[in-house]
């Protein structure tokens, strides 16, 4: 989508701190940490909502999900972490590119 941010990140036009990188996944911080390590994991292909994701659409961004989380809480010596989904904007959903919430604790 030509005026998602996230869109416009995963084409370089917007700068990030990027976290992780393959054909299919982006991860990069936070802009707005609510700890230190705050990530946020997207598919690079847009989609509005999490809920719109095919399953193996959710199997790909799911499953580095749970590779970088602990790997990121470690980077940062957390002990834990929260994932989270905000889905809808009644749900706290502000950017609509789907994106997982990795907040290390
Ligand atoms: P949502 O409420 O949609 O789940 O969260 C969107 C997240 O994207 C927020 O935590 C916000 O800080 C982050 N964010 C918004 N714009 C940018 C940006 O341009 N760059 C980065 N790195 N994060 C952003
Ligand atoms: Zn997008």
């Amino acid at each position: 989508m030509t005026d998602c941010i996230f869109c416009k990140i995963v084409k370089g036009e917007i700068p990030t701190l990027k976290v992780y990188e393959d054909d299919k996944i982006l991860a990069f911080l936070d802009i707005a940490q609510i700890n230190a390590g705050h990530t946020l994991v997207i598919l690079k292909e847009h989609s509005d909502a999490f809920s719109e994701l095919s399953d193996k659409a959710v199997a790909e961004l799911m499953t580095s999900v749970r590779t970088l989380a602990p790997k990121i809480a470690k980077a940062v010596g957390a002990e834990g972490f929260n994932v989270g989904i905000n889905n809808g904007k009644a749900a706290g959903q502000i950017i609509r590119h789907t994106h997982v919430h990795i907040i290390p604790r």
